[in-house]
């Protein structure tokens, strides 16, 4: 037997309590429905400063059941398919549940194994990722314990959740060795797959005086496909301008690594998604372009934008007001529009930050009248100790 609900929410993660959140607030009758298997919700923006030694990993954990909003129905499980024409989802162990609506937030797939030999490397040896409640303690470790010798951060040739982090950890890799006097002894190497330093040009101008003033070797179209752990070698794919490829080997003794990521298996193997294999919605409304009954944001969007909570923080009110339109009156009469708002607090050393705002055109779309592309402790401060409170209380309580 299946069971019904109005408003059935993939993924219990940032979008979908938020979104949760904002729908009982409009309507409290409404029947919604959560399919989250975590029993934890995760703030993970913490996680470069677990990285950095800042934090312990257990500020970022709190229990899922403390944040399903209010007679919202939590179904503790996990989405194995869809079936938008029959407008039902089957799960793992609860059969299928069908819907009137459906917001589908699941998040974004961490693909290890996309790099031969990483998923046995990482966590010992100097091979470490932030990516991961259990693996950022690590960075850590290796950081605190490097005093020489070559470091390497990567950041893989697809989309990421939080495109600042992979260069984040490395700011502050660098102003801890800075700090210990060993800053000279470390070669720290950033190995890009793109050719930009950031894709905002007032940003880019900004980190490029942040890289030279620690020294850092930042190289351009390099994209990490294997790690040999035991013997401290990373080979790379190198792109020259002309696209011919070749591979190159690097020797390290600490690689951060930001694994490839794409959408979750069961989504891409959906009828959902565009030809990116992301769920295929219309960047301003947030609605599917094919099934008008389903929404989607967060990370598994193919909103062409940057994939962070800031901008989850902008796209759950549009998606709850479209919602709520299509609920009463059958259609979008009332059009709400994301404007791909995205914010990146790019870290650039302990007590640093520039904050990176802009919009589906590059454009920046600040929230604050002064220029925070200048290196701000203020900014640092709203990141480490404001942020998280309007998050846990504002955001994923329908607020903020
Ligand atoms: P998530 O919050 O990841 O939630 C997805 C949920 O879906 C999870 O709870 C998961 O259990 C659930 N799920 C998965 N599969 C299924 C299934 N089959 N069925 C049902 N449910 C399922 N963002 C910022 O704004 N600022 C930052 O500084 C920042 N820094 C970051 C640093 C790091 C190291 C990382 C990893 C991320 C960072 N982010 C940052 C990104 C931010 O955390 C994400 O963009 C945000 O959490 C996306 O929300 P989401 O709801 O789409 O996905």
């Amino acid at each position: 037997m299946s069971a019904h609900h109005n408003v059935v929410i993939v993924g219990g993660g940032t979008a979908g309590i938020t979104v949760a959140a904002r729908l009982r607030k409009k309507d409290r009758n409404l029947d919604i429905a959560i399919i989250e298997p975590s029993e934890y919700h995760y703030y993970q923006p913490i996680w470069t400063l677990v990285g950095a030694g800042e934090f312990k990993k257990e500020v970022s954990r709190r229990n899922t059941a403390d944040y399903i909003p209010k007679g919202v129905t939590w179904v503790k499980d996990r989405v194995t398919s869809f079936s938008p024409e029959e407008n039902s989802v089957l799960t793992a162990d609860s059969g299928e549940l069908s819907y009137d609506f459906m917001v589908v937030a699941p998040g974004i797939q961490i693909d290890w194994d996309k790099v031969k030999g990483l998923p046995n490397a990482l966590g010992k040896d100097g091979v470490c990722s932030n990516y991961g409640y259990d693996n950022a303690e690590y960075t850590w470790e290796v950081l605190r314990n490097l005093k020489s010798g070559r470091a390497i951060f990567t950041q893989p040739n697809t989309p990421v959740k939080c495109g600042g982090a992979p260069q984040k950890i490395m700011y502050l890799t660098a102003d801890h060795l800075r700090r210990k006097g060993h800053l000279k002894d470390v070669d720290i190497q950033f190995m890009s797959p793109g050719e930009t330093v950031f894709g905002v040009e007032k940003f880019r101008l900004a980190l490029l005086k942040v890289l030279d003033r620690y020294g850092i070797t930042f190289n351009y179209r390099k994209n990490l496909v294997e790690i040999r752990a035991s013997d401290k070698v990373a080979v790379f794919e190198v792109t020259d301008e002309n696209g011919h490829m070749e591979l190159e080997e690097e020797s390290y003794d600490m690689i951060h690594v930001v694994p490839p990521q794409s959408a979750p298996d069961f989504v891409k193997n959906s009828a959902l998604v565009d030809e990116e294999g992301w769920v295929d919605v219309d960047n301003g409304t947030l609605q599917h372009n094919r099934y008008p009954n389903i929404f989607s944001l967060g990370d598994v969007s193919g909103t062409t934008k940057a994939k962070t909570g800031a901008a989850v923080r902008k796209q759950a009110p549009i998606v709850t007001a479209n919602l709520m339109n299509m609920i009463e009156q059958g259609k979008i009469t009332n059009t709400k529009v994301y404007n791909g708002y995205s914010s990146c607090p790019l870290v650039t050393g302990y007590g640093k930050l520039i904050l990176a705002e802009f919009d589906y055109d590059n454009n920046p779309d600040p929230s604050f009248p002064f220029d925070t592309a200048k290196e701000r402790w203020s900014m640092y401060f709203l990141k480490t100790r404001i942020l998280p409170i309007l998050y846990w209380s504002g955001m994923l309580k329908g607020r903020a």
